[in-house]
């Protein structure tokens, strides 16, 4: 089906942990993915709406165990990328090169 605007989920970051314990099998090595929504328009991203989800999975039992504790710091340190941000800068410059083209004549 053709949406021409609505909301997306984008993968942010993924990284594997070998330090982390699952809470399941007790064994170390969890996989964290970071995703963040962000509204989009003609598929071009517009702006990050929501909050960063988190899902761990266990490298050895492949159970997720998104209560873990490391989740929420992940969560924390990883940054929303400026790309999602993409559709908002592409207006903002238009209204700067417009305004710098009237001061300038
Ligand atoms: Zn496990």
């Amino acid at each position: 089906m053709f949406f021409i605007f609505g909301e997306k989920r984008a993968l942010v970051k993924y990284h594997s942990d070998n330090v982390a314990s699952c809470s399941h099998c007790n064994s170390l090595g969890l996989s964290f993915a970071v995703f963040k929504n962000y509204f989009h328009f003609f598929y071009v991203p517009f702006f990050a709406v929501d909050e960063k989800e988190v899902e761990v999975l266990c490298l050895k039992c492949k159970e997720y165990d998104n209560a873990n504790a490391r989740a929420n710091h992940n969560r924390q340190i990883t940054r929303t990328p400026l790309y999602l941000y993409t559709g908002v800068i592409m207006i903002l410059s238009l209204i700067v090169i417009r305004l710098l083209s009237d001061v300038l004549q």
